[in-house]
């Protein structure tokens, strides 16, 4: 059996945004910059992408800015802020220390050329409390950006509070969105959202294409340098096919997101319950602020990259955190910030479902994790010591 549970690292092109792209790959390929009919007929493509994706925000189209994906959106979203904020020598920004990579290494870049950056804590539960942000705020503080739903372990963030809180304090706000679009529901205006991130490939469309909304009289800054395309703040012949499909498959999502949330809820639940009864087994992130389908365990005695190679040989697809930090040793940066010990984090596995899931792979999934957590137990000498008591249990 074959079982892909790793939708938060990507997604497979639904059939309605396969079919919304075809005909612009293969028919309608002009040049939306072109000024003949042939080409008009991609910018007019282009146009409609762009006011089925704003209603879906609850944003105007003017606010909205194609780009190549998430990490390019929330560069962006940044670096504008930043430069907007030193204008009026404002330059601190806060952010978490739980965001994605993109985030994280645009502020470690904007830190060396003299911003200054705070990186507030999630609380043990995976969640930034909103008092956090209030004290951490300065006169000088320019933006805060902070995740709406984390990539690891699914937590949702309390948006429209901190929200609420930036606009009274005329402080920017963006949200890095794209574990929530689609997921759940985005409505920029009443959460009080000044920037947001979103990324096609997380909820179906294909990979390379994204958005970066930014509230009306928000100048941003160009990231790409070139032609006058998306207003002269985003240079590049746009991806017409990708975006047509993002904003199909985006409608699709919102327009079923209860739909979908209760088909994936029953399987999330049983595979919490199924695989929390392995011994020395835990649970990573609240399950109150919540999406759907992320689950995040630790598993006691064993390596993550194990587990996964021999889920791997037993057809799952999972991941031990972000696919960006796999590949390197060092435990998860989202659970270490959540309190958990490096040796705990180690053993870290996040299963992230969607609807297309079924209760038959999830029938599989608690099957062979039960096994293969044991196997590796049975040859690991940190089992072997935490068994023998010269190791204490830190789960
Ligand atoms: C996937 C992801 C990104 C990056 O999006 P790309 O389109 O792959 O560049 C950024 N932030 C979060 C939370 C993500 O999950």
């Amino acid at each position: 059996m074959f079982v892909y549970a790793d939708n938060a690292a990507t997604t497979s092109v639904s059939k309605t945004a396969l079919d919304a792209m075809m005909p612009y790959l293969t028919e309608f390929y002009g040049n939306p910059s072109s000024l003949y009919a042939f080409g008009q007929k991609a910018a007019e493509a282009l146009a409609a992408s762009r006011e089925t994706i704003a209603a879906c925000l609850n944003a105007d189209p003017k606010e909205i800015t194609f780009t190549s994906g998430g990490s390019e959106a929330d560069n962006q979203a940044i670096v504008s802020a930043a430069r907007l904020g030193a204008r009026k020598g404002k330059k601190h920004l806060i952010s978490t220390q739980f965001e994605h990579h993109a985030v994280l290494h645009t502020l470690a870049k904007l830190e060396k050329e003299g911003y200054e950056v705070t990186l507030l804590n999630p609380h043990e539960d995976g969640v930034i409390r909103v008092e956090d942000v209030e004290d951490a705020l300065r006169d000088d503080t320019c933006l805060v950006t902070i995740m709406f739903a984390n990539n690891e372990i699914g937590t949702v963030q309390p948006i429209t509070e901190i929200g609420a809180l930036c606009r009274e304090r005329k402080v920017l706000f963006h949200t890095d969105a794209v574990q929530a679009a689609g997921h759940t529901p985005i409505d920029v205006k009443a959460m009080n959202i000044d920037m947001l991130s979103i990324s096609g490939h997380k909820f179906h469309a294909p990979k390379g294409v994204g958005v970066l909304y930014a509230r009306r009289g928000i100048a941003l800054t160009n990231i790409i340098e070139g032609g006058a395309q998306e207003r002269g703040k985003r240079a590049g012949t746009e991806n017409v096919a990708g975006i047509v499909a993002m904003a199909a498959a985006l409608k699709e999502s919102c327009d079923h997101i209860e739909e979908n949330a209760a088909k994936i809820i029953p399987m999330r639940d049983r595979l919490f319950e199924e695989l929390g009864k392995i011994p020395h087994s835990k649970i990573n992130g609240s399950l109150e602020h919540h999406v759907p389908g992320t689950v995040n365990m630790c598993f006691e005695g064993i390596e993550g990259e194990s587990l996964l190679l021999m889920l791997d040989d037993n057809g799952i697809c999972a991941s031990s955190g972000s696919a960006c930090t796999s590949g390197s040793l060092d435990p998860s940066h989202v659970l270490l910030s959540i309190g958990l010990p490096h040796e705990v984090a180690h053993g870290s596995l996040r299963l992230s479902i969607g609807e297309y899931n079924n209760m038959d792979e999830i029938d599989h999934i608690i099957k062979v994790v039960p096994e293969v957590v044991a196997y590796l137990r049975s040859i690991s000498p940190v089992w072997d010591e935490l068994e023998k008591g010269t190791r204490k249990h830190l789960i």
